[in-house]
């Protein structure tokens, strides 16, 4: 069996614990700062952290216009958290620099600022009955999204857990957990493009 090789973009924020939970899962990971590093990736994790900061930079290293090549071509990227932000078409009062590719409507710190961060079990229909725990860092939501977004999970009725084709975001880290079902889940995807 060829090897499954993830990029986790590594510019800034969480990575490494991605890396760490997709090789638990039997995928290789390659660290991402450089548009070269992208060749021959089967897929590509966008880790939270900062969004302005990751935008800039994504600008600075030049890797905006070859991620979203990338994109087009159908290869898997999977946005958590500050991720989701850099996936998402619109951001609430903002015009920060982002990859722009789901049909999603963004709201960063969206659960407000007394709640930095805290810990919830999400239901995620993908999942059958057993809950996922979820944990929330100045989160964003998703306030809407296009007939094409599949759903996947709702918190406090915002939308948390989507996809769209070869895109899957969470407002939450899934890499600061045990549960490594939504890793599974986007390797799946992974597989089903390969
Ligand atoms: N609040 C951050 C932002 O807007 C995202 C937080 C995170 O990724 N944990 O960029």
């Amino acid at each position: 069996m060829s090897t499954t090789t993830i990029g986790v973009l590594a510019l800034q924020g969480a990575f490494i614990e991605h890396e760490k939970s997709l090789q638990v899962c039997g995928a290789e990971t390659r660290q991402i700062r450089l548009p070269e590093q992208l060749k021959g990736l089967d897929g590509l994790v966008i880790p939270g952290g900062e969004s302005t900061t990751m935008g800039k930079l994504l600008m600075a290293y030049e890797l905006l216009q070859p991620i979203k090549e990338m994109a087009k071509e159908g290869i898997p990227i999977f946005g958590t958290c500050a991720g989701m932000i850099m996936l998402a078409k619109e951001i609430v009062n903002s015009n920060q620099t982002s990859l722009s590719l789901m049909d999603i409507v963004v709201e960063r710190n969206a659960f407000g600022r007394q709640v930095e961060s805290f810990e919830a079990d999400i239901s995620v229909s993908e999942f059958g009955e057993e809950p996922y725990n979820a944990v929330f860092i100045r989160a964003p939501y998703i306030v809407s999204a296009s007939p094409g977004v599949k759903i996947m999970a709702s918190y406090d009725e915002k939308i948390i857990l989507a996809r769209q084709n070869n895109f899957l975001t969470a407002a939450f880290h899934p890499e600061l957990t045990e549960d490594l079902r939504l890793h599974k889940y986007f390797l799946e995807m992974v597989t089903s493009y390969k």
